[in-house]
This record gives structure tokens, C-alpha cells and sequence, in this order.
């Protein structure tokens, strides 16, 4: 990877030996690559607190995130169709049902298996190979998902495919402008690379390899034919089920999981009003291409 993926400028080398950011925009990448499909049996990551730590904080934000879609989708009559692109345990697409007409899409076979079985409309795999050419939505979500995605420019030129006119592409993704991965990068300068690779997802099965901004995502949205129609905040951190949260990568031991939990609880108030380190996009497809 030498171009940046939404100015076409150079990208030249970060604050680590896989860490790119681009000269011409505030874009910053990563050539790590996902392990997803090849993970040790029972999974690298310890699942059971993966749930636990991510439940409350995903629930709160897809509450906040599908009353904002409703704003900005209420001239949709009936049940818009929307595709939640990663949908893991289908929390956004239980939340959504009752507005949307929802389908999912999760590569990880077991987490797709499981979500079908609780009776949510959910197909094992890829975007956009698990649909057929015809298929059209009205809104089409990644949720967490797109900075994982290599391609970022095919895989919106997909959604392009697949969305109707007048359609929106919603990212809810972290910020390379948030207060707490600035804060990584500052301490990843003075040595300090825990919370820099943390952030980046370093070493779990599907790490981060964007991070966007409002105007890098507006440049790759325009070249997808798309229009960067509005933006928002979500939290990134709620107390309850943070420390399970901090302690499901294997690696952090129990005495420095509670350190980071009393830290960032002290933190949390003021972290609502810094600049947010996940935002929400929504991206239009014009009515008249
Ligand atoms: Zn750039």
C-alpha cells in the first residue's frame, strides 16, 4: 500500500513499521492483515468477555444510532430494506426490525450460526459476494466493520450497486480526530505502544486498517458517487462492562485491567465532550446520479 485510498496522494511510513498516514489528508492505515478464518480452537479472543464488555456500550449506541437512521430515513415509506454488512450477534438488526426490513451478513460461520438460530435473517459470509447482482437495499450499515475491510474503495463501490436512489451507506466507525486514539498516538511517540496497538486492534483476528475522518471519508465517498450527507458522535466507553471489556484480549493481566478501568472511569465524563473517537456517517446516493 503506497497510495492513499481516498486522496490518491503518498502514503509514507507512521509512528510504527505498520502504521501508514497520508501527506495530502488527515487518512492513517495499517498493513496488518486479518487472521479471521485461521483463529486457534475456542478463538484468540476470549469470547465469553468480548460479549459481556461490548453488550451494554452496543446496545445504548444502536438504541441512539436507529432513532438517528429514522431521522434521516423518515421520507422512506414502509419498510425501507436495509443490510447490516458484519451484523455479529444481530443486535442493530433486532433493533432495526421494527422499521426496516433487515438482512445480515457475518463472515465468522459459528457467530452467522448462532445469530440464525435466534431467529434473525442472517447469511454466512463476504459482502458483497453473499448477495446476487439484482439485490437493492435502502440503507446498508457497518457497523465497527468498514475499518476492517482492505478495500475500501470496492466495497463502497459495491454498496453503490446495491443501493436503490436516494439511498444512504451509514459508518459507524472510530476517528483518527477522537481524544483517545490522539492520546494513543502521543504516547505511542514516547515509547508508550500499548494503547496505539490496542487501538489498531494489533494482533486480534481482524485488526483496524483505516482510520477515517470526516474529510477523508468525504473524498471516498465522492468517488464512489456518494455525498457525505451528515455525521454524529457515539460514546466509546461506558463503565459498566468495562473491565471486562479492557481484559478480553488475553494478554492484559488482571492488576493492569483494573488500573485502565479506574482511569478511564475517572475519564468518562470529560470524554463526552472531547472530540469523539467514534463517529457515525452517512453517506447519500443521490436520487439523480
Ligand atoms: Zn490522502
Amino acid at each position: 500500500m503506497n497510495v492513499c485510498p481516498a486522496c490518491g496522494g503518498a502514503l509514507v511510513a507512521g509512528l510504527r513499521p505498520w502504521h501508514v498516514c497520508c501527506t495530502d489528508c488527515d487518512y492513517e492505515g495499517s498493513t496488518l492483515t486479518p487472521h479471521i478464518l485461521e483463529q486457534a480452537d475456542g478463538g484468540d479472543l476470549d469470547e465469553a468477555a468480548r460479549e459481556q464488555g461490548l453488550a451494554h456500550l452496543r446496545k445504548i449506541n444502536f438504541e441512539r444510532l436507529f432513532h438517528w437512521l429514522s431521522q434521516h430515513t423518515s421520507r422512506l415509506c414502509g419498510k425501507p430494506r436495509l443490510l447490516d454488512v458484519g451484523c455479529a450477534h444481530g443486535w442493530f438488526i433486532e433493533r432495526a426490525a421494527s422499521r426496516f426490513e433487515v438482512t445480515g451478513i457475518e463472515p465468522d460461520a459459528a457467530v452467522a450460526a448462532a445469530t440464525r438460530a435466534r431467529g434473525l435473517p442472517v447469511r454466512g459470509g463476504f459482502f458483497p459476494d453473499v448477495l446476487t447482482p439484482a439485490e437493492c437495499f435502502d440503507v446498508i450499515v457497518f457497523n465497527d466493520v468498514l475499518e476492517h475491510i482492505p478495500d475500501i474503495n470496492a466495497t463502497l463501490a459495491a454498496c453503490w450497486q446495491h443501493l436503490a436512489p436516494g439511498g444512504c451507506v451509514i459508518v459507524n466507525a472510530p476517528s483518527s480526530r477522537g481524544f483517545l486514539y490522539r492520546l494513543s498516538r502521543q504516547l505511542a511517540r514516547l515509547g508508550m505502544d500499548a494503547s496505539f496497538g490496542r487501538m489498531w486492534q494489533l494482533g486480534f483476528p481482524s485488526p483496524h486498517v483505516h482510520y477515517f475522518a470526516s474529510d477523508n471519508l468525504a473524498r471516498l465517498a465522492g468517488k464512489a458517487g456518494f455525498v457525505l450527507e451528515a455525521q454524529t458522535r457515539l460514546p466509546s466507553v461506558a463503565v459498566r462492562g468495562l473491565y471486562a471489556r479492557i481484559r478480553y484480549s488475553r494478554e492484559v493481566s488482571a492488576i493492569k485491567a483494573l488500573t485502565l478501568t479506574v482511569a478511564m472511569t475517572l475519564l468518562a465524563p470529560f470524554l463526552a465532550v472531547l472530540p469523539a473517537d467514534i463517529e457515525v456517517w452517512i453517506l447519500r446516493r443521490p436520487q439523480r446520479d
